[in-house]
């Protein structure tokens, strides 16, 4: 397990956290009755309040923020559609097989982690302290006998550190050549495995009973997003820029799922599509307002020498020197940023990393991963991709559909050009049936071209033109049959493709990472964990305790209970005989931020404690302003600090 510590600076404890995940049913392998199946979750009711509150705060911080207009496209996409995107051909993973035992193993995965492990073993055999990831030690445990640690030659030892920083840039033949040039071998067994083969992620299905219709699960919501553009365009009166969003679930059939909800089969996407205009350098117009966000950048060129430092700089000074290529691009990545802190992430333990040219997809010209820091390494939760105009063009291409944007030109534009003029009347009965492909020949004659053959006709009388598969590939046309003249040509509108920087969110994995970075436990009682989630992402926002099951306590419970409830905020009543600290205890664990406690005091004048989850600090006041208060905790309006600045501290300790 990489070592991450805790905001009390404790190295946190996995085993502990998953213990209290499961325990509290945030989520749970699902069919796990069946024996489960690997990479198919389901949340329980925490996970899917946790998972509702991020997307309400993802909601407000781009859709609403940024007038984006949102779509809920279908899950089921035609094979066309996903061949058109080149997702049937090239949306795959490389994969090597043991042809004894028929195991299969993610060819990038094997080699990491036999280098990783034999990097590991040559620093036990140096003496040196490593960390231990536990699931795989204890995959290693059952798997291998052999476990004396064995020294690398120093040259080996750099070697394998260089291809580990790079190895999401290798391709199935690179791979091919590490394994073999490594001697790597099924970890479990030592047999040999089989070259890498492409294994395409996607999910195949057929559509309508005839079985003649070939579909797929969609592996990304943004194919659908790409077909409404020409109506969301007009929806936007023509007006450029601006960005469609889809929350939805995709579909991936991953080689190897792992690590919970890390690498599932089946995970809930966000994703922004922003159209700019390509000219002028993607510029943002509301750039100016994030320029000076601090990120942590890792870039391809350090990546490819071998090395994983970050540097920190602003998103202005980034796009400044072209680090990051444009301002659409770093807007983007500073707003990812700031969503990311307003849910709880740690910003220490964020980064953006660039991919290597290798490792984009098939469709991106520049990508950045937002990757957060967890147990499990580094792990991309957000990619942030500029899919230049590859989708709508090849969509339109296919189709004919025009996915562009038209704009009437302030100043009518003057372009001088060659143009040609065929005699149709003649051109017909001349070349009959090839009449069609000369023509089109000639019209897709280059500007050069039509000046060269200017000279030519003026001089010869007559032109040649390559025309494939007519005649012997060349066909002479005379000077009765066609003109070429120099002429200006004005242009009252203009006509273009947008390019498209896409900010795509795994809900999934944003959700554990943040799990991760919010837990931690009370000094001198380890059992005792606590999830310190913001009080807007909180799953639930306060806890109602009587004092005891005295007959009194309920119409008051009852009272505040539906008083919040008409206010929106979530609460759990809770009137268990455990004391009082047993059950914010057990609160802590689902990350409740607010206890209301009710007392005899409460009962004579109206007044109630308020109970802050991470200091356990309280205050008293009575129920409108203890009321009020709540509402502006969970609306992110005022911090704790804040309330307790206002309100009278209340100082009796919490009986265990
Ligand atoms: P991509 O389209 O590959 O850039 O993926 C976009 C986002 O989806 C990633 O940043 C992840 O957060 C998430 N994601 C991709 N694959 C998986 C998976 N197998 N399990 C969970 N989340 C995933």
């Amino acid at each position: 397990m990489a070592t991450t510590t805790t905001k009390t600076g404790q190295p946190l404890d996995r085993p502990q956290l998953d213990s209290l995940l499961r325990r509290r049913l945030f989520f749970t392998p699902a069919f796990e009755v069946y024996g489960g199946v690997s990479g198919l979750y389901d949340y329980g009711p925490p996970g899917c309040s946790l998972q509702a509150n991020i997307i309400d705060t993802w909601r407000k911080h781009f859709v609403l923020e940024e007038d984006m207009l949102e779509v809920d496209c279908t899950m089921l996409t035609p094979h066309e559609v996903l061949r058109t995107s080149g997702h049937v051909d090239k949306f795959a993973d490389w994969m090597c097989k043991d042809p004894k035992t028929g195991e299969i193993f993610r060819a990038d995965h094997l080699v990491e982690e036999v280098l990783e492990s034999r990097l590991k073993s040559d620093k036990e055999a140096r003496g040196q302290k490593v960390e231990v990831d536990e699931e795989k030690e204890a995959k290693k445990k059952r798997k291998t006998k052999d476990t004396k640690a064995i020294k690398l030659d120093d040259a080996v030892a750099q070697e394998y550190e260089e291809i580990l920083a790079k190895i999401d840039n290798y391709g199935g033949d690179e791979l091919g050549l590490l394994i073999t040039k490594y001697n790597i071998k099924n970890p479990t067994t030592g047999g040999d495995v089989l070259p890498p083969v492409a294994f395409n992620l996607m999910f195949q299905t057929s559509i309508g009973p005839s079985s003649n219709l070939a579909g797929y699960l969609r592996p990304e919501t943004a194919q659908g997003q790409f077909l409404t553009f020409q109506k969301l365009l007009e929806f936007n009166q023509q007006s450029m820029p601006f960005a469609s969003a889809c929350i939805g679930k995709s579909f991936r059939n991953e080689i190897s799922p792992r690590a919970g909800l890390l690498r599932v089969r089946e995970f809930l996407m966000a994703e922004i599509e922003h159209y700019v205009d390509p000219e002028g350098g993607k510029k943002h117009p509301r750039f100016h307002e994030v320029k000076n966000v601090n990120v942590g950048l890792l870039d391809r060129k350090v990546q490819l020498s071998g090395r994983t430092e970050v540097t920190h700089m602003t998103i202005g000074e980034a796009v400044a020197s072209g680090t990051v290529d444009s301002e659409t691009l770093g807007y983007f990545i500073a707003r990812i940023y700031l969503f990311l802190v307003r849910i709880g992430v740690d910003p220490k333990k964020m980064r953006f990393r660039q991919h290597m040219a290798n490792e984009m997809a098939h469709y991106a010209a520049d990508c950045w991963d937002a990757e957060i820091q967890t147990s499990y390494g580094w792990i991309e939760c957000v990619g942030c991709a500029d899919r230049s105009a590859y989708d709508l063009t090849v969509h339109s291409k296919k189709t004919g559909a025009p996915l562009c944007v038209r704009e009437t030109r302030s100043e009518p534009l003057h372009i001088e050009e060659w143009q040609v003029d065929l005699d149709k009347k003649k051109f017909g009965p001349k070349f009959k049936k090839d009449g069609k492909t000369v023509e089109a020949a000639v019209d897709a004659l280059t500007q050069d071209m039509r000046e060269k053959l200017s000279v030519s006709l003026a001089q010869t009388g007559k032109i040649q033109v390559d025309v494939p598969g007519v005649g012997d590939g060349k066909v002479e046309i005379e000077k009765d049959l066609v003109k070429i003249e120099k002429r200006t040509k004005i242009e009252h509108t203009r006509e273009y493709t947008p390019n498209v920087i896409e900010p795509a969110f795994g809900i999934g994995r944003i959700l554990y990472s943040l799990l991760e970075h919010v837990y931690w436990s009370r000094e001198g009682s380890e059992e005792r964990g606590v999830l310190s989630f913001p009080p807007p992402i909180a799953p639930t926002k306060v806890l109602l305790v009587p004092l005891s099951g005295h007959s009194d306590f309920k119409p008051l419970v009852g009272r505040l209970s539906q008083k919040l409830r008409q206010l929106g905020i979530s609460n759990r009543v809770d009137d268990s005989s455990a004391s009082i600290g047993k059950r914010y205890s057990r609160n802590d664990e689902l990350g409740t931020p607010l206890g209301i406690t009710v007392d005899f005091q409460s009962v004579k004048d109206n007044t109630f404690t308020l109970r802050d989850r991470d200091s356990t600090k309280q205050v008293r006041s009575d129920e409108d302003t203890i009321c009020a208060a709540i509402r502006s905790l969970v609306e992110g309006q005022k911090t704790w600090a804040d309330v307790q600045e206002e309100l009278p501290e209340f100082t009796q300790q919490e009986t265990d």
